[in-house]
């Protein structure tokens, strides 16, 4: 018989974590709330990247916390596959009236991976109802991140989310990522250099022929990867290009969704829609579980034309649309709307990339990076311990009551969109503090 108590570290294996170092130093969060979370030792920690990019309101804000209660209260569950509940339309409809117009209908998931396996599976379905299944190509892009799921690394690019897993799926090429770090270093906002990278698309589609390429994914700002922003100019090329060889674009918009860029989607604020778009995180203010998958009229009724009693999407999950999910999903929504928040992010974001670009000069800082209320301040490797300095500075970051990410040796953060400027200035001094006190 296994004999673990309560307490014991090892039973949890976690995810993404140095698990053997976490366990001699557990850093533990066990309240939250606005701005903050509270340790374990009943320390403060001000959040700078809104829980995994996602609690985009705050911590247990009420009208959340009360949906929440009253759908458990009400009904905890109902099975997804031919039956509904009225939320689940409900919040359907929200979603088309706040997304770019032309995205038109909402395919319910559990988390931004299985967002990912879902558009990819769409587009490839997508291409065979219209009697064009010799499209079964995807296209990536490097240092891409699309979860974590087959599909996802597949059309992934971070060399450590693939390399362990087999040999994924086949027939996918990778467009380079959009990093040119020097032309544009310390640039403040969308970089001017690198639209022409969206052409490497071409080169694909010479390659194997438009024919049989289904779709291109990309995030329209590469989040996971350390915030890497798409050239002017090149997201509208892509979508040209995607056009013009009948090729499906779909947007990975589970970090830029649900107002971190100051809009709705990235699709709005950098005035590009794609074909379908992928969202999590933010949807339900990471309260519980949900993504959603959108799409054009024309991919969904591509699916409606057949005969009427063909089900005609053979896809689902047992949490598709899940009442609870779906109620705090409108009462976010809901949040976002009455509180102004994605104006409000619009407003502050000046003030937040003066706060970041003020970094530059510190010690080991080679490069700044951001838009809306997301930003990444890049460090330089220790030679032989790449990793390590970030690492350090998320330790000492802790230490000092403040929560930031990293990524290989770049910190990068997105606060809560409710950040007040007195906020903005606290993580301002306190990386100050980090990057001179570590090595
Ligand atoms: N796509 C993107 C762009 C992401 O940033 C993430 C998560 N960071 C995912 C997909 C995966 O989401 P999840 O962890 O909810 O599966």
């Amino acid at each position: 018989m296994n004999v673990q108590s309560p307490n014991d570290l090892n039973a949890f294996w976690m995810p993404f974590t140095a698990n053997r170092q976490f366990k001699t130093e557990p850093r533990m969060f066990v309240a939250a709330d606005g701005m903050y979370y509270t340790t374990s030792d009943g320390r403060q920690v001000l959040d700078g990247t809104a829980g995994l990019w996602c609690c985009n309101a705050g911590h247990k804000r009420p009208k959340i916390v009360e949906a929440v209660q009253a759908q458990v209260a009400e009904m905890d569950y109902a099975p997804a596959f031919q039956m509904g509940h009225p939320k689940a339309f409900e919040l359907a409809n929200k979603l088309v009236n706040m997304a770019p117009e032309g995205m038109e209908h909402v395919f319910y998931t559990n988390s931004g991976s299985e967002s990912v396996e879902t558009a990819l599976k769409i587009a490839l379905a997508y291409h065979r109802a219209k009697g064009d299944g010799a499209r079964s190509r995807l296209v990536g892009r490097e240092r891409g991140y699309h979860g974590v799921n087959f599909g996802g690394i597949s059309v992934g690019g971070i060399v450590n989310n693939r390399r362990f897993f087999g040999s994924l799926l086949t027939g996918v090429d990778h467009l380079p990522h959009t990093h040119l770090p020097e032309q544009n270093k310390f640039v403040r906002g969308q970089p001017e250099h690198g639209a022409h990278l969206a052409d490497d698309l071409e080169r694909i589609v010479a390659l194997h022929g438009a024919e049989t390429i289904a779709a291109v994914i990309v995030e329209p700002m590469a989040g996971s990867t350390g915030v890497l922003l798409p050239p002017k100019g090149y997201l509208e090329r892509l979508r040209e290009i995607t056009r013009k060889h009948g090729i499906l674009l779909i947007f990975d918009e589970v970090i830029t969704g649900f107002g971190r860029l100051g809009s709705s989607f990235a699709a709005e604020h950098f005035g590009v829609t794609p074909d379908i778009m992928v969202t999590a995180k933010g949807l339900t203010n990471g309260v519980i579980p949900m993504g959603a998958v959108m799409c054009t009229a024309e991919i969904h009724d591509a699916f409606m034309n057949g005969p009427e009693h063909v089900i005609e999407l053979f896809h689902g999950y047992t949490y598709s649309g899940n009442p609870i999910a779906a109620a705090a999903g409108i009462a976010t929504l809901d949040t976002y709307r009455e509180e102004g928040l994605f104006e409000r992010a619009a407003e502050l974001a000046p003030y937040w990339e003066d706060m970041l670009h003020g970094l530059k000069g510190l010690p080991h800082v080679i490069d700044i990076r951001n838009m809306g209320l997301i930003g990444a301040i890049e460090l330089e490797p220790i030679a032989g311990s790449p990793t390590q300095r970030a690492f350090s500075a998320f330790l000492a970051a802790y230490d000092k009551g403040l929560l930031i990410r990293t990524t290989g040796d770049i910190i990068a953060m997105s606060p809560p969109l409710i950040i007040e400027k007195d906020e903005i200035d606290r993580i301002g001094e306190t990386l100050k503090d980090v990057l001179t006190s570590i090595d």
